[in-house]
C-alpha cells in the first residue's frame, strides 16, 4: 500500500509528504474520519513512505524490500494494534510502550497504527500518555478513530489530528477503475452509488465478497419502482442499464431486465397488493420490447417505461 493506492485524501498526502520533506514530521497522530474512507490504508501508506529506501518527493517506491514487507504485513518496525473483543488490550499497549524505546530494527521509523483508537480502554489510553508525552526520536504513533472526541482530551491534546472525508465519486471511480481490473465504467458507477462513497465497502461489492451487487442492484431497482417517486423513476432506468450491462447482447440483456421486472411486480402484487399493477407491467414491458427490436433508442425507451408504470400502473 503506497500512496498511489489510495482512493481521496490528496490534501492529508500532501500535508504528510511536506512534512517528511521539512523534516518536521509528527510523533502522533489521530487520522479521523467514518469507518471505510481508507484511514488504515492511508497510515500504512505513510509508514511505507517514512520508512521507503527509493522514494520519490510524493511517494514510497512500492517495491524496495521495506515497501514489500510493510505491504506483506512483515516489516519488523511497523506494527498495526487491532482491537480484540471490542477493545485495545492493555497488554497489547504495553508491549508496544515496551518495545518503542528501542531504535528501528531496520527503517527510518518505528511506525505504531492502533486500529480503531476508539476502543481504547481508559487504562490502555492512561499507558500511553506518558509514551506520548515524550515519544522516542524515531517513532511515530498513528491513532485511527472516528472522531478525535472519542479519545481522552489528553491523548488528543498530544496528537496531531488528520480530518479524512470520503473520496468524492471521480476519485473513487478512477480508483475502482486503477485498482480492479476489468472494470467497466457501469459497474464501477454502480459501486459507487450502492456503497454510499466508502471505498473499502466499493471494493468488496466490485470483486463480489461480502455483498452480492447483483442482489443490491435489484433491491435498489425495485425500491425506485415501488416508490411511485418520479424523480426516482429515472435513477431506476439507469439501474436496469447496468444491469443489461452484465448480458452480452444489450438489447437481449434490458429485455432479461425488463422481463425480470414484470416477475417481481407480479410477485409484489400477491404478497403486499400494493404497487404498480402487474397486468399494466406486462403489457409496458412488451410495448418497450417490441420497441427495443425495432431499434428504439434504449435509454429513452427504459425511462418511458417507468414513467409510465408510474403513471398508469
Ligand atoms: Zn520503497
Amino acid at each position: 500500500m503506497i500512496f498511489f493506492d489510495i482512493i481521496g485524501h490528496a490534501a492529508a498526502r500532501k500535508s504528510l509528504c511536506d512534512a517528511v520533506k521539512r523534516n518536521r514530521i509528527s510523533n502522533a497522530y489521530i487520522f479521523c474520519g467514518r469507518p471505510g474512507i481508507g484511514r488504515t490504508s492511508l497510515a500504512m501508506a505513510y509508514a511505507a513512505y517514512l520508512n521507503c529506501n527509493g522514494r520519490t518527493s510524493d511517494d514510497a517506491c512500492g517495491v524496495c524490500s521495506s515497501c514489500l514487507k510493510i505491504a506483506s504485513g512483515g516489516h519488523p518496525d511497523v506494527t498495526v494494534l487491532k482491537p480484540e473483543r471490542a477493545v485495545i488490550r492493555i497488554d497489547d499497549v504495553r508491549e508496544m510502550i515496551r518495545d518503542c524505546i528501542y531504535p528501528p530494527f531496520e527503517g527510518n521509523w518505528k511506525v505504531y497504527i492502533i486500529d480503531d483508537a476508539d476502543r481504547l480502554g481508559e487504562g490502555a489510553a492512561n499507558a500511553m500518555l506518558k509514551t506520548l508525552e515524550e515519544a522516542p526520536a524515531r517513532a511515530v504513533f498513528i491513532l485511527i478513530a472516528g472522531s478525535a472526541a472519542n479519545l481522552l482530551p489528553t491523548i488528543a491534546s498530544r496528537c496531531q489530528i488528520v480530518e479524512l472525508f470520503a473520496p468524492s465519486r471521480d476519485e473513487l471511480l478512477d480508483g475502482l477503475r486503477r485498482n480492479v481490473a476489468s472494470t467497466d465504467v457501469s459497474r464501477a458507477d454502480a459501486a459507487y452509488r450502492l456503497s454510499g462513497g466508502l471505498p473499502s465497502k466499493a471494493f468488496k461489492i466490485l470483486k463480489g465478497e461480502d455483498i452480492s451487487l447483483e442482489k443490491d442492484l435489484w433491491e435498489e431497482l425495485m425500491e425506485h419502482i415501488l416508490s411511485r417517486d418520479p424523480l426516482r423513476a429515472l435513477r431506476a432506468a439507469e439501474c436496469m442499464q447496468v444491469m443489461a450491462a452484465e448480458y452480452g447482447d444489450r438489447i437481449e440483456g434490458i429485455i432479461g431486465v425488463l422481463d425480470e421486472v414484470c416477475r417481481r411486480i407480479v410477485r409484489n402484487t400477491i404478497e403486499n397488493a400494493e404497487g404498480p399493477s402487474a397486468a399494466i407491467a406486462i403489457s409496458l414491458a412488451e410495448e418497450a420490447k417490441a420497441a427495443l427490436r425495432l431499434n428504439a433508442n434504449p435509454q429513452l425507451t427504459l425511462e418511458s417505461f417507468i414513467i409510465q408504470l408510474q403513471l398508469r400502473g
